[in-house]
């Protein structure tokens, strides 16, 4: 009957990896973050409950894909490569990817990874970047913060790294830095069932939304304070 599939209707369900601050990580039992925020406000728009689920990072877009998940938001950049896996939605804002490495390190741009035993999270851009370096042999670890507690234990050389999670990261550890070159810009946006058009372009008109009215602008500035 068209009662039993109403419940399921009405939610608008996130997949997202809870350990990426600060875009999403867990304060004791509740999620915070800016794609949390970002998520319900997109949820409040198109009157859905939002519904999150928590899951590696490399199993976001398998559950988008799937159905398991409606929407991923994770900091997930824009890649033409997972396009073929998922669409996106436009932009919400951008980031960079840095080198983290530990206080007085030789590493001091780029070019300086060769050679060198490189930490990324799994399945991220970090992984596909380190994969390019010349020699380089990477370490690949479930969370972001794993490879930063390599690097601090000394058993890695740096860490490939969005920027704001970086920040994070070193700001908890007293000998670690980031390297100041920043090597790669990237653009953030929602995973979507390919082909869910309708989906795509109500959360396009949302984020628009959010985005005339100040409201994006608000949310990043609550977590991210230059
Ligand atoms: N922006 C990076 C990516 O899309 C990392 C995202 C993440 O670790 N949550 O791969």
């Amino acid at each position: 009957s068209t009662m039993a599939c109403g419940s399921k209707k009405d939610t608008l369900v996130m997949a997202t990896n809870a350990e990426f601050p600060p875009y999403e990580y867990l304060d004791g039992s509740d999620f915070k973050g800016i794609d949390i925020e970002i998520a319900q406000a997109i949820a409040d728009d198109l009157g859905k409950e939002l519904v999150i689920e928590d899951m590696a990072f490399d199993s976001i877009i398998t559950a988008v894909q799937s159905g398991k998940a409606d929407i991923g938001l994770a900091g997930m950049t824009a890649m033409p490569d997972r396009l073929e896996n998922v669409d996106f939605s436009d932009s919400y804002t951008t980031a960079t990817q840095v080198i983290i490495v530990k206080k007085g390190s030789t590493i001091t741009t780029a070019s300086d990874l060769e050679g060198k035993t490189l930490g990324v999270q799994l399945g991220t851009t970090g992984d596909i970047y380190a994969d390019d370096v010349k020699d380089a042999t990477v370490e690949r670890y479930n969370k972001g913060f794993e490879a930063v507690q390599a690097l601090s234990q000394g058993k890695i050389d740096a860490v490939i790294i969005d920027n704001e999670p970086a920040k994070v990261f070193v700001s908890q550890s007293e000998d670690i830095e980031i390297v100041k070159e920043e090597f790669a810009v990237e653009e953030y946006a929602i995973a979507i069932k390919k082909g869910n058009e309708e989906l795509q372009k109500q959360i396009n008109k949302s984020l628009e939304k959010l985005k005339e009215s100040g409201e994006l602008q608000k949310i990043i500035d609550k977590y991210i304070n230059e």
